[in-house]
């Protein structure tokens, strides 16, 4: 879906767990640089080039993935994606590059997800097993809070702790909009805060609070990694979240 010019909302169809959904990876560019935040699950290769080819951005010219934060369904796509674009350059919050690199453990994988894991059927256990193995990525370039990216008509990054530690927002100025990766959600239309779900109580206070982050920013969209494209009067609604 457009946005504005130079900025996509892709779409992509994903199965994680058994359990099929749609996620949103942002494609942004000009005349040198294509961005794509966010890359899929393993095995999205193919979807993202037909989602750039819908929006007449050559895959081949894709040269940056920023990664909003380390969960496997944001960094999954990257390693199929290197094989074909080797120049290509990963950029992510230094807080979460050693996990994204394998040197820690991905957040995710605590005892009580590997629980959820255990539990699966066997066959579907495997495959989702698979999926880790080959999903460690170099991050070559860190990003810092408040750092302003210069292309694409400048991208300023919001460090947004309490999904993970290095989870980050990015707002491209031309054209007021938020990329939130998984610091909010779209449900049903309607814009919520983070998935309590995946956190522990003292994450999930974190998480709130980084949503003040966004109190001096003018939003016009919000682009949900689950749940899509929010632009409802955000500023206001982030206020209520805030609040609540
Ligand atoms: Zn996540």
């Amino acid at each position: 879906m457009k946005i504005a010019d130079g900025i996509e909302m892709l779409e992509l169809s994903m199965n994680l767990m058994g359990r099929e959904s749609t996620i949103y990876p942002t494609l942004i560019w000009d005349d040198d640089t294509v961005v794509l935040v966010d890359a899929g699950i393993p095995n999205s290769l193919q979807q993202i080039k037909k989602a750039m080819e819908e929006v007449n951005v050559p895959f081949e010219i894709l040269n940056k993935i920023i990664v909003t934060h380390q969960d496997i369904d944001h960094i999954g796509g990257i390693n199929e994606i290197l094989e074909e674009l080797s120049e290509l350059v990963v950029l992510a919050h230094e807080d979460d590059k050693p996990y994204i690199q394998g040197e820690k453990k991905l957040v995710r994988l605590n005892s009580n997800f590997m629980n959820r894991i255990n539990a699966l059927p066997k066959e579907e256990r495997g495959k989702f097993l698979e999926m880790f193995e080959n999903l460690h990525v170099e991050v070559d370039r860190t990003l810092t809070d408040g750092e302003e990216l210069d292309f694409c008509g400048g991208i300023i990054v919001i460090h947004t702790p309490g999904h993970t530690p290095g989870h980050i927002c990015l707002y491209h100025k031309k054209s007021k909009t938020l990329i939130v990766g998984d610091a909010m959600n779209v449900i049903d239309g309607q814009l919520v805060g983070p998935n309590k779900q995946s956190m522990n109580e003292e994450d999930a206070k974190i998480a709130i609070n980084s949503l003040k982050n966004f109190e001096n920013y003018d939003i016009k969209y919000v682009i949900c990694y689950h749940g899509g494209l929010y632009n409802n009067n955000p500023n206001q609604r982030i206020k209520e979240l805030i609040m609540e």
